[in-house]
C-alpha cells in the first residue's frame, strides 16, 4: 500500500475516532498554545478543568502577559513543573510586543519555554504549517510502524524520526496529520498493550509483521536516583514563617524554601519525617520548630498563603503540615 494511501487511512480513523476535546475546537494560536504546555507531563483528562480555567482567567495573550506570577501559580497548582508557568507569562509579554502571534517553528523556538515539540505543535496545530511533532506518543508509533529501535533519547536518532515524522504531515493536512498520530499512540498504540487489530496502520506495521510491538520504543535509561538530606527549621511568628531564596539547590531552583542545612547523601538516613521526590531527587526531611535561626541568606517571612503562591510545591505545604502536627506536641 502506498504511504499516501496508508496516511488517508490513518486520517479517516482520526476523523472517526477522536476525542471531542476543548482545543480541538478552536485555531487560537493562545488557546493551543496553553492546552499543548499543559498537556506536557500531565493527561489529558486530568487538564481539560485546568485549560478551561486558565482561559476564564486569562482569556487573551495581553491578560496573560499583564499577570503576576502568582496567580498563574496558583492556577496551577497540581499541574507540577512550575518553571513552565513562568515561561508561560515570559513568552507572552514577548509575544504582546510582536502584535501577532509567530506561525512558524523557526520563530517560536526563540520564545521562552517553546522547545522544538511547543514549537511545532503550535505551529502545526494552529497554522497547519508542515513540521512533525515529535511526543512520546508519535515516538511510540513511529518506532513501531518502521519496527526500529530507535534510540530516541540520542541527538542521532532523535533526528531521524523528527525526518520520518516531518515526511507524514504536508501542508494541507498537517494539524490534522500530527494529531491523528498523537491521538493513535493515546488510544490504540498503548505503551503496554497495543490494541493492534482495530489500528488503521496494522497491514503496513513492521512491529506488528514482526511482533516486536512489546519490544519498541526502547526505553529511555534511567537517571540514577539521587538521595538529598534535608534538616529544615521552623520558624513563625504572628502568623508568618521564615524562608531564603534557593541559590544552591538542584531542585526548587530559585524558589523560597525553609532555612536548614542539607546534603547529598549515599544512603537512606536512619531517621526522618517524611520523604519527598522531585524528578530523579529523593528528599529525606527532619523538621525542627526553632525561633533561633543562623542563616547566611536574608530570611524573608511570608503566610502559608503568600508561600504557597510563590513556590507552590507540595514540599512546603507537607512541611507546614507537619510543622503543625510536632508544634502541637511540643
Ligand atoms: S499495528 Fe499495533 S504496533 Fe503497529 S502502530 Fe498499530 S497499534 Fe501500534
Amino acid at each position: 500500500m502506498s504511504m499516501q494511501k496508508i496516511q488517508q487511512k490513518l486520517l479517516h480513523w482520526f476523523e472517526k475516532h477522536k476525542r471531542d476535546l476543548p482545543w480541538r475546537h478552536t485555531k487560537n494560536p493562545y488557546h493551543i498554545w496553553i492546552s499543548e504546555v499543559m498537556l506536557q507531563q500531565t493527561t489529558t483528562t486530568a487538564v481539560i478543568p485546568y485549560y478551561l480555567q486558565f482561559l476564564k482567567k486569562f482569556p487573551n495573550i495581553q491578560k496573560l502577559s499583564q499577570a503576576q506570577t502568582k496567580e498563574v501559580f496558583s492556577l496551577w497548582a497540581g499541574l507540577g513543573y512550575y518553571k513552565r508557568a513562568e515561561n508561560l507569562i515570559q513568552a507572552a509579554k514577548q509575544i504582546h510586543k510582536l502584535k501577532k502571534f509567530p506561525k512558524s517553528y523557526k520563530e517560536l523556538i526563540h520564545l521562552p519555554g517553546f522547545g522544538p515539540y511547543t514549537s511545532r505543535s503550535v505551529s502545526s496545530l494552529a497554522f497547519n504549517k508542515p513540521v512533525g511533532v515529535l511526543d512520546g506518543n508519535v515516538i511510540r508509533v513511529l518506532s513501531r510502524f518502521y519496527g526500529t529501535a530507535f534510540k530516541w533519547w540520542m541527538t542521532s536518532d532523535k533526528t531521524k524520526l523528527q525526518t520520518l515524522a516531518d515526511q507524514w504531515v504536508q501542508k494541507t493536512n498537517s494539524s490534522l496529520m500530527n494529531q491523528a498520530l498523537m491521538e493513535l499512540g493515546s488510544l490504540v498504540c498503548l505503551s503496554k498493550k497495543p490494541i493492534c487489530l482495530i489500528c488503521p496502520l496494522e497491514k503496513n506495521c513492521k512491529a506488528f509483521q514482526q511482533n516486536t510491538q512489546h519490544l519498541l520504543p526502547l526505553k529511555k535509561p534511567k537517571k540514577a536516583k539521587e538521595f538529598w538530606h534535608w534538616k529544615v527549621k521552623v520558624s513563625s511568628k504572628n502568623s508568618k514563617f521564615a524562608f531564603i531564596k534557593n541559590h544552591k539547590l538542584p531542585f526548587l531552583k530559585n524558589k523560597i524554601i525553609f532555612p536548614g542545612t542539607i546534603k547529598h547523601i549515599r544512603y537512606k538516613p536512619k531517621t526522618y519525617d517524611f520523604s519527598h521526590s522531585i524528578m530523579h531527587y529523593q528528599i529525606f526531611i527532619n523538621i525542627q520548630c526553632t525561633n533561633k535561626i543562623n542563616s547566611k541568606a536574608s530570611l524573608q517571612w511570608f503566610t502559608k498563603t503568600q508561600a504557597q503562591a510563590l513556590n507552590p510545591s507540595s514540599l512546603i505545604l507537607k512541611v507546614l503540615n507537619r510543622y503543625v502536627q510536632k508544634s502541637h506536641f511540643l
